[in-house]
């Protein structure tokens, strides 16, 4: 069947390209054939008619009265294959008289080989075709064949020039006299005019002598009229094993009577090069002996043959490497539609080939990448940029995005039009995934960090919880409520700390429940290998009976967490979910983590309760013991009071009546009563002095001190002052180390600590020996100044030297040596008073050195 169904689509009359050609269609598919008619019309060099075959038969048949300028042939036909038609067609048709183009179905180095042997123009992958593909092809070729009748036009007009010569010269032949000459001299010009052609001429006689080789055939084939006599010997020169065809062939050319073209063979030259020459060959009328004459010239078409076989195979090329890519290739129009796309594209995309060409890149994009892909569309497209490379996600056909690279370079007319975009797409899906995937683990890591370290900056475990609660729904979304609980297994208790979600406990106070309840939940963490159990309400009858609000909430699962530290279980986090197979390991393993922070968080918290509470204990202590030191001085005040007050009146008075009862009534008493009213007097002195004493203890105890520097040369000059009388009695030895240090301290102080000790050194010094006393100072670490001050009195024994210092303590009787016991219990005071410390280094009979350490003034 043939149709022409050109007419049915039409281009708008201002559209319509001025030259028109004829185009045989040979294919089977109905729809193919409106594909190709389709694309074809978008032409903008020609205007096509097409003739539309069905069978190879058909197109063979209705060939001759079409005469098209262009076959496109399929290959797979009902009847005959593409190879076979084009084998007839050229038998029928002589050689090739117009381009073919193959169209198959899949592409095969073999079978493309094969065709452009026999001359086929192209071929093209059925798969493959765009309308771009196919136009470029058909105008390829259309162009080629142009070229080639211009070629023989300008061959077929030399030939005519030449039967032109040849006529004129058998005119001449045939009149009259001066024929010979006339002949001799056209032959000459005829000569001349094959001689000088500028393509290559060979004119033959039909018994096979070569009559004329001209100069431009000898410069190209290497072979002048001597190297080739014959056109058996140019035949076996140039034509090798295949001389037997082409000599039947060149036979056969002296029965025509009209130019007749070739086509191309393959000759080979004097220095052995294969070259390709364009034949056309035509009568040249008779010889005077009756020899039919040819003249046959060729073209040289080796260059242009070579030049379109490294096209063919440089577009192959390009054809192969644009489907086989490893990465998505696209030709994309300017308003954004697809026009050549490449098989790893689809797959990237999951769209047909045809389904992308149906569609735009913009409606393909993800709506928030649409926005920056235009920005540069828009700015490649003002010549802001050549190219540009972002990546950006397309939606898939099975709606899925695909993170991509895309890098977009703008192709342009010579013109200067933008003609359509080449655009590089590599899948980056995978590595964009992994990409995302860590952000979001970061994400989750500081969001875990932070409830960490809200978990242990909380110091209730109520606050511990609710932080814990709040933030689980971010780790997981599918739970539906999350609640701790802590045990106390001495007192055999459970508080809930904190609930939230459904059946949420809105009461702000925790809810204390018996341990019972929750001790198959216990059991079961116990038992379990990890720190966690999924558990079912409806398993739990003590624990859905204890918690009436639960059972009615219409939940069942939950995921226990055990709250563990150092081994002991603190209590549970219980999260509950409708199905606990969408809790994936990841979120367990994040759960379980914040359990164990929540568990040392609680733990954290009762330690710093119980610390807390061992404080305010203590706190206590100490308020009270407070209280009854300063009752007890209360009561000593008091008592010094009554000491200083009360006591010295009755003791004035004894002191005044015994005085009087001896200066007024000593005539009265005889010896024993005078001794019994001067030991009176003595007792009430000896009772007056331990009353100060005692009162200069107590004050020291009391009184507020300020301390500043004290210069103790002139403390121990007073104390020297001060015990004046004594020395008058025994004239003691004393040698003071001068100047002595200065001391922080207060001068009142340590005005009685000098004394005291002065006294003593005097006092414990055996009666028959004159007493000796070394005063000096020494400077000690940490700024502290020693004041030492040695006798060589009778020394203390070394079980006494620490109890000297306590009240009352003495070693004497006071008949030996009289005293109070308090003076160095005073020392003592005044020394810890001024924070200093204080010692003796003494021996039996040799003496005794007291020390006093006091703070040094600074510089
Ligand atoms: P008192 O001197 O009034 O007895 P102190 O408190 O001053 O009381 O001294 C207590 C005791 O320490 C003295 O009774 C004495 O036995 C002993 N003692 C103090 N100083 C010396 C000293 N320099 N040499 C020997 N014994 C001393």
């Amino acid at each position: 069947m043939t149709s022409d169904r050109s007419n049915k689509i039409r281009k708008p009359p201002h559209l319509l390209p001025t030259k028109q050609r004829t185009i045989l269609l040979v294919d089977d598919s109905e729809v193919d054939r409106v594909i190709y008619q389709r694309y074809l019309k978008k032409s903008r060099e020609y205007d096509y008619h097409f003739i539309e075959a069905e069978t190879g038969k058909a197109a063979l048949e209705i060939y001759p009265n079409v005469l098209p300028d262009l076959v496109l042939l399929d290959y797979f036909l009902p009847d005959i294959n593409g190879l076979e038609w084009i084998e007839r067609w050229q038998q029928k048709y002589n050689k090739n008289p117009c381009p073919v183009i193959i169209l198959t179905g899949q592409g095969n180095d073999n079978i493309a080989e094969q065709f452009i042997k026999l001359g086929a123009a192209d071929y093209l992958i059925k798969d493959q075709i765009t309308s771009d593909r196919l136009n470029f092809s058909v105008y390829k070729e259309l162009i080629r064949q142009e070229e080639k009748q211009k070629f023989t036009q300008t061959i077929q007009c030399q030939n005519e020039q030449l039967l032109e010569v040849n006529r004129l010269l058998k005119d001449q032949m045939n009149c009259g006299e001066n024929a010979d000459c006339l002949l001799r001299n056209n032959e000459e010009k005829l000569h001349c005019a094959v001689f000088n052609a500028p393509i290559p001429v060979l004119v033959h006689a039909e018994d096979g002598e070569i009559l004329h080789v001209n100069q431009t055939w000898t410069e190209l084939s290497g072979y002048t009229i001597e190297d080739i006599p014959t056109t058996a010997e140019w035949t076996q020169k140039a034509y090798g094993n295949k001389q037997g065809t082409v000599k039947s062939w060149i036979d056969r050319l002296y029965e025509l009577n009209q130019r007749v073209d070739e086509g191309e063979f393959k000759i080979r030259t004097a220095d052995g090069q294969v070259r390709i020459w364009n034949f056309s060959s035509a009568p040249l009328g008779k010889l005077l002996d009756g020899r039919r004459l040819v003249i046959s010239c060729a073209k040289d078409v080796t260059e242009i043959k070579q030049a379109k076989m490294a096209l063919q195979e440089s577009e192959i090329h390009f054809r192969k490497t644009f489907e086989q890519a490893a990465v998505g290739m696209a030709h994309v129009a300017p308003n954004g539609k697809w026009l050549l796309v490449n098989q790893k594209l689809c797959q990237i995309v999951g769209y047909s080939q045809e389904e992308l060409r149906e569609k735009t890149f913009q409606e393909m994009t993800h709506p928030d990448d649409v926005e920056p892909d235009l920005e540069y569309v828009r700015q490649i497209l003002a010549g802001e940029i050549t190219s540009y490379s972002m990546e950006k996600r397309y939606i898939r056909k099975d709606k899925s995005p695909v993170w991509v690279t895309l890098t977009v370079s703008l192709f342009k007319s010579k013109t200067g039009e933008p003609e359509y975009f080449i655009c590089v797409i590599e899948d980056i899906n995978e590595r964009k995934n992994i990409e995302l995937s860590q952000q979001q683990a970061l994400k989750r890591l500081a969001n875990l960090h932070q409830i960490d370290k809200a978990i242990i900056e909380a110091q209730k475990p109520q606050a511990i919880a609710k932080i814990a609660i709040n933030n689980i729904q971010y780790f997981l979304p599918a739970c539906q409520r999350a609640s701790i609980v802590t045990f106390n297994s001495e007192h055999r208790a459970a508080t809930i700390l904190g609930t939230q979600g459904r059946a949420e406990q809105k009461t702000p106070k925790k809810l204390e429940t018996t341990l019972d309840i929750w001790q198959d939940l216990i059991n079961r963490l116990q038992e379990s290998e990890q720190n966690y159990v999924v558990a079912y309400l409806s398993q739990l009858p003590k624990l859905s009976a204890a918690i009436p609000s639960l059972a009615t909430s219409g939940l069942d699962c939950f995921i226990c967490f055990s709250l563990k530290a150092q081994n002991k279980l603190l209590g549970i986090f219980k999260l509950w979910v409708e199905d606990v197979e969408v809790v994936t390991p990841e979120q367990l393993a994040i759960i379980e983590e914040i359990s164990v922070q929540v568990a040392i968080a609680i733990q954290q918290a009762n330690l710093i309760q119980a610390d807390q509470n061992y404080a305010l204990n203590l706190e206590k202590k100490v308020q009270e013991r407070t209280a009854q030191i300063e009752e007890i001085n209360k009561e000593l005040k008091a008592f010094s009071y009554s000491i200083s007050h009360d006591l010295k009146a009755p003791l004035r008075a004894i002191q005044g009546f015994a005085v009087a009862l001896q200066e007024d009534y000593a005539e009265n008493l005889d010896d024993l009563g005078q001794e019994y009213a001067s030991r009176l007097v003595a007792s009430a002195e000896q009772m007056e002095k331990l009353i100060q004493d005692l009162l200069a203890y107590s004050r020291l105890s009391r009184t507020e001190i300020h301390k500043k520097p004290v210069n103790l040369t002139s403390v121990v000059n007073k104390a020297l002052e001060d015990l004046e009388i004594a020395m008058t009695d025994v004239q003691p030895e004393i040698t003071i180390e001068k100047p002595l240090l200065n001391v922080l301290g207060n001068r009142t102080i340590l005005q009685q600590i000098v004394n005291n000790l002065l006294s003593n050194a005097l006092k414990f010094t055996s009666a028959k020996v004159k007493p000796q006393i070394h005063i000096w100072t020494e400077e000690y670490p940490e700024n502290f100044v020693r004041l030492w001050i040695e006798d060589k009195g009778i020394g203390i024994e070394a079980q006494h030297q620490e109890r000297i210092f306590e009240v009352f303590e003495r070693l004497h009787g006071n008949e030996a040596y009289p005293g109070t016991g308090i003076g160095l219990a005073i020392v003592k005071k005044g020394v810890e008073r001024l924070g200093g410390r204080l010692g003796v280094k003494s021996e039996v009979n040799r003496g005794s050195r007291f020390w006093v350490e006091l703070p040094g003034v600074e510089g």
